[in-house]
């Protein structure tokens, strides 16, 4: 029985009432209940007893387990956040501690009678103690007697709950004066009040200042003056000279041909010149005058104090000079000259911002002069300069109100008289009824960028115009489209050409792209890459006014063109008996061996005509043939040229 029970009480301890269920029968427990129950009604009370107390136990035991199960469990969640706020709190410690050890500024804290109750290492580092030796003084010890008085007063003002910022003078331990920034308040915490500060080394933050502020106003290349600090000092020399009454001058200097030395040699050449013609330039100006880079290749030089002009053009003449001589940079021998644009104050301007403009027109006066000299402003300049804002202006306008026409001049075999195609010309009618031809505007609008525009228009009234002559019936004729450098240098140039075509439908071989030697003179190997750019699209790529230019026979075979045209000076003299007369066999049998159709262009008689074709020159056109026509006179013209009477040229359509 005691064994069943004991069994009984164990299991249900356990929480696993299998193991009671799993007790094996036991004869003499079977038998006892047996016995009681076989007796009389006393054995059935003393039965339900029994029953009752072995059912009390269990759910008092059953109580008692869940209660310590659950005093258990509270027990662990306590401890597990008692942990976690420990963990947290050392964390924290940890964290403030590194903060206050390794912070960049010295961090302080004194009681109230002065006495450095804790230090970080900066602030020690910064007074040239150690922590220890730090912790043992006063901060009177620490405070040179020059700002004592002015720390005193403020400490007085801090303890009464001000914060306070203020600079002062600490003795570090060689003896030598700290000038400190210092930022304080005063703490309570609970008993304990304390001043704490911040302290930081305001010499450092000065010289960092003064860094900055020469990197933010000098060239980092040259190491000169960069336009901010140009404009700010010229504008105090300006003010001065007003003062004085005395006159200063505005050299604009540019180096010539600049763009060669990055393109062909690489830009640490280029860095390098420059570097040296800085230093050249500083040899030949006083120490009062100001020298600046305003970037790229431009130089500018103010010289204060002159007595007249001639100061100026000394100065300009000594530039000149230094820069008139070869010299070796990187390995390489250079020769590269320099043009400078002179504007004196107050004759050329009383605004440094006028100054400045007018030299930069004189400098470009210099280097349409030829290069390599200096002018001064004058008052023609300034007319010039007007003329191209005011063309400006209109081209802008032009564009807008869509004053722009391109007539077509006709190109023809010499020997046929097959029409080959036509050159498209730009023509410019203002609303006033002027024409304009391209003389007048093609300038300014490459200077000013709107050739790429203006050059898209006629590029896409071109193509537009020869798929209407192809749908027309003649599918053959090639159009021939001007493009300038500065188009030609323009990124998106291909693209647009595609797009051209694209959007008119015209065969890529029936347009035909002419562009001038000039294209060569700054990088030969970039203009050769845009033009097979442009023949990988299928379009003719056609040199212009040949002879006249930088490109000479030499480089003829290294150009991706398929035909060339001779400039109209050469057939001007192709009746007389001069040299240049003797150029076109040359020109001509050259071309052909390098397989170039060869045009001549400006054929205005017949004897030229006929010297043309006794020297087996292609094609011509010229007023000879036709003058540039309209777009809708080039139906009548085709009409009459395919006729069989057609003899290569027709009387000029009025
Ligand atoms: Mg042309």
């Amino acid at each position: 029985m005691l064994r069943f029970v004991g069994l009984f009480m164990a299991g249900l301890l356990m929480g696993e009432p299998l193991a009671f269920a799993q007790i094996p029968a036991d004869e003499r427990v079977v038998e006892f209940f047996r016995e009681i129950l076989s007796k009389d009604a006393n054995a059935h009370w003393i039965m339900a007893l029994i029953t009752l107390i072995v059912l009390t136990a269990f759910l008092l035991i059953l109580l008692l387990r869940v209660t310590v199960k659950r005093k258990i469990k509270r027990l662990r969640q306590e401890i597990n956040e008692r942990k976690k706020v420990e963990e947290h709190l050392r964390l924290s410690r940890l964290r403030y501690q590194t903060l206050f050890n390794k912070a960049s500024d010295g961090i302080m804290f004194m009681d109230i009678s002065g006495k450095i109750i804790g230090a970080n290492e900066s602030f020690a580092k910064m007074h040239g103690y150690s922590i220890d030796e730090i912790m043992k003084m006063d901060i009177r010890d620490l405070i040179d007697p020059s700002t004592a008085a002015h720390v005193q007063e403020r400490l007085s003002r801090v303890l009464k709950g001000e914060t306070l910022q203020f600079e002062a003078n600490h003795i570090k331990k060689d003896g030598s004066i700290s000038t400190q920034e210092i930022s304080t308040s005063y703490i309570a915490i609970g008993d304990e009040h304390f001043i704490q500060s911040f302290h930081r080394d305001s010499a450092e933050r000065k010289l960092l200042e003064g860094q900055l502020l020469t990197i933010a106003r000098s060239d980092a290349l040259t190491q000169l003056p960069n336009r901010v600090c140009f404009l700010e000092k010229a504008g105090l020399e300006l003010a001065h000279a007003k003062r004085t009454g005395r006159q200063c001058a505005i050299l604009f200097v540019d180096l010539d041909h600049f763009k060669n030395v990055n393109d062909t040699l690489g830009h640490s050449v280029g860095d390098e010149l420059l570097k040296d013609s800085a230093a050249k330039m500083a040899t030949c100006i006083r120490g009062t005058d100001i020298l600046a880079r305003l970037g790229g290749d431009e130089f500018v030089v103010l010289l204060n104090d002159l007595e007249n002009e001639q100061g100026a053009q000394y100065t300009a003449e000594r530039i000149r000079e230094k820069f008139n001589a070869p010299r070796v940079i990187a390995g390489h021998d250079l020769f590269i000259t320099a043009s400078v644009g002179i504007a004196v104050y107050p004759h050329d301007g009383e605004l440094l911002e006028d100054l400045l403009k007018n030299a930069d027109t004189a400098m470009y006066a210099a280097k349409a002069s030829g290069r390599n000299m200096f002018c001064f402003f004058n008052q023609v300049m300034h007319e010039n300069a007007a003329s191209k804002m005011h063309v400006e202006r209109c081209l802008r306008d032009a564009l807008v109100k869509k004053e722009f026409a391109l007539f077509y001049q006709p190109i023809v075999g010499m020997a046929d008289g097959r029409i080959r195609g036509f050159e498209a010309l730009l023509r410019w009618f203002k609303t006033d009824g002027g024409l304009v031809l391209p003389d007048g505007f093609i300038s300014v609008a490459e200077e000013t960028g709107l050739i790429v525009p203006i050059g898209e228009w006629a590029l896409h009234e071109a193509c537009r115009f020869n798929k209407k002559l192809v749908d027309a019936g003649y599918t053959d004729l090639v159009m021939s489209v001007n493009m300038s450098v500065a188009q030609l240098r323009w990124k998106n140039l291909v693209g647009m050409i595609k797009n051209a075509l694209d959007h008119s439908g015209l065969r890529p071989e029936l347009l035909e792209v002419e562009v001038t030697e000039s294209l060569f003179i700054e990088s030969l190997d970039a203009a050769v890459d845009v033009l097979n750019a442009i023949r990988a699209l299928g379009v003719q790529v056609s040199l212009d006014d040949f002879g006249t230019g930088y490109s000479s026979l030499v480089h003829l075979h290294k150009l991706p063109i398929g035909s060339l045209k001779i400039d109209r000076f050469f057939i001007r003299e192709i009746a007389k008996d001069t040299d240049e007369n003797a150029m076109i066999p040359a020109i001509i049998d050259l071309a052909h061996k390098l397989k170039l159709e060869v045009i001549a262009e400006g054929v205005e008689t017949g004897v030229q005509l006929e010297k043309l074709l006794g020297n087996r020159c292609d094609y011509y056109q010229g007023y000879f043939l036709s003058k540039p026509i309209r777009a809708d006179e080039v139906p009548l013209f085709l009409a009459r040229a395919c006729s069989p009477k057609f003899t290569g040229s027709i009387a000029p359509i009025k």
